[in-house]
């Protein structure tokens, strides 16, 4: 732990720091090789430790911890007021880089000043350094004081390089951001596990997912589209992957079939976890991950659970594949695995039925580690399919007129996926529960902060 406390972060800073009245530098950007410069740090104090005569200050910001020496260059009053300083005052240090050998980074810093730029007026909840661990509950209802730990920071840098390599991946594949809203007047996935809101004079619901407005925005032209969104869903289950308010990476390509949306959903995971190895590599190293980037497996549903009955499941074709089953395929194949035209009935109406096999529909997840991350599917484009399938799956057809309408329109073949944001942070990060990675969590009993 003491070792880990002390290690500097070298987290790509790209483009150009800019510095501001509080800081010249952030404290991963500093080295032995500044010896003699002049610089001033800002953060939270880590530790104030007293060895012998020795007084010296661990100094925090969101990239590292740097030493900051009190034994010279300071009165000693000012020594005496920074050991007095209770860990997590807020301070700017302004001072010289000092090459030394003896400090793990292979530099202190010598200040000139140390000044608190807000005295706590109220004790911190937990301890940041991690030497008496704190319950998740605990650094949750405190979430912005568990984000001063570094582990939390490399959480949310990995979600941040996620986020950015997917807008990337989308933007070179000629796809545009659109926004589609949150307020919606009726179920998009015809479930009933959806938040109801009073809407002016008439109700509405949280959108559970994009989906519809996305496969209007191909209708409607824009061929190729994608999104980052809220979704919300009232499902009353407490496990480590599910939350209720969940954020989707989203896409629908127009005049494109599964086959086509899956080549683009395995590039694009291939992609981030490329990305995020490569741009995040002191955040994996904090965390104790390694990544590599595993070659993704195809297999059928009716493979998978021939392949999952030979090992002794008790599955039968039809029943959708339960977590048990996904971490199994997962031992079997590998880290990633592509299942594919799943049974109809365990799919949402608006999955193209199989040409080859009726019984099957052309849909797929991708599963990571064990856990589905991204689901997706080809969707019906005939308006008569699509009525035959919404009634099989015991849905109003009359109640989707405003979608249906579309399909009457001249609605071109399409196809598209959803990854989830928090879930894909899981796997990557190592974290064995998913309101780790979501900043603030929404489940069954939390609602605040
Ligand atoms: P599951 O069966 O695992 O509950 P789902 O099949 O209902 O998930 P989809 O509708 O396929 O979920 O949503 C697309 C993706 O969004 C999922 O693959 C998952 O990564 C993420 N996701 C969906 N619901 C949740 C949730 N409640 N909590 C966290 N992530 C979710
Ligand atoms: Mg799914």
């Amino acid at each position: 732990m003491a070792g880990k406390i002390y290690r500097l972060s070298c987290r790509l800073i790209i483009g150009v720091f800019l510095a501001t009245s509080y800081r010249t530098h952030y404290i991963s950007e500093l080295s032995a090789e500044m010896d003699g410069r002049q610089v001033v740090i800002a953060g939270w104090v880590h530790e104030v430790r007293n060895i012998g005569k020795i007084v010296f200050i661990l100094l925090r910001d969101h990239t590292g911890i740097a030493q900051v020496m009190g034994k010279e260059g300071l009165s000693s009053d000012e020594v005496i007021r920074a050991m007095g300083m209770p860990k997590e005052s807020v301070v700017m240090v302004r001072g010289k880089v000092r090459k030394n050998a003896q400090s793990r980074a292979g530099f202190e810093i010598i200040p000139s000043e140390i000044e608190n730029l807000n005295p706590l007026e109220s004790t911190i909840p937990f301890e940041v350094t991690g030497k008496v661990p704190a319950d998740m509950d605990v650094r949750l209802d405190n979430r912005h004081i568990d984000l001063r730990r570094l582990e939390t920071t490399s959480i949310f840098n990995i979600q941040s390089a996620i986020l950015n390599s997917f807008r990337n991946t989308m933007t070179r594949n000629g796809f545009a951001e659109i926004r589609t809203p949150s307020l919606v007047e009726a179920a998009t996935e015809g479930g009933a596990d959806l938040f109801h809101v009073q809407y002016f004079e008439n109700d509405a619901f949280l959108a559970q997912s994009p989906q519809l407005y996305k496969q209007l925005a191909v209708i409607g032209g824009m061929d190729r589209v994608f999104m980052v969104v809220p979704a919300f869903r009232a499902e009353k289950h407490n496990t480590v992957y599910h939350l209720n308010e969940v954020t989707q990476m989203d896409i629908e390509m127009g005049f494109a079939d599964h086959n086509d949306a899956m080549d683009l959903l395995k590039k694009t995971a291939t992609r981030i976890i490329e990305d995020v190895s490569q741009q995040n590599a002191a955040d994996l190293e904090r965390l104790g991950i390694t990544l590599d980037t595993p070659k993704i497996k195809d297999i059928t549903y009716k493979g998978a659970v021939g392949l999952l009955r030979e090992e002794g499941q008790a599955i039968e074709f039809g029943q959708d594949l339960s977590r048990e089953h996904e971490e199994k395929l997962c031992g079997l194949l590998g880290d990633l695995v592509l299942v594919r035209e799943y049974p109809a009935s365990v799919r949402a109406f608006y999955s193209m039925p199989n040409s080859d096999d009726p019984k099957v529909c052309n849909s797929y997840d991708l599963l990571y580690k064990g856990l589905e991350i991204s689901s997706g599917a080809q969707r019906i484009h005939l308006p008569h399919v699509l009525i035959k399938s919404m009634k099989e799956h015991g849905l109003n057809p009359a109640k989707f007129d405003f979608y249906l309408n579309a399909f009457r329109q001249g609605a071109p073949p399409h196809a598209g996926w959803s990854l989830g944001l928090e879930r894909l942070t899981m796997k990557l990060a190592g974290m064995p529960n998913i309101r780790e990675c979501c900043m603030f969590p929404r489940d069954r009993v939390r609602l605040k902060p």
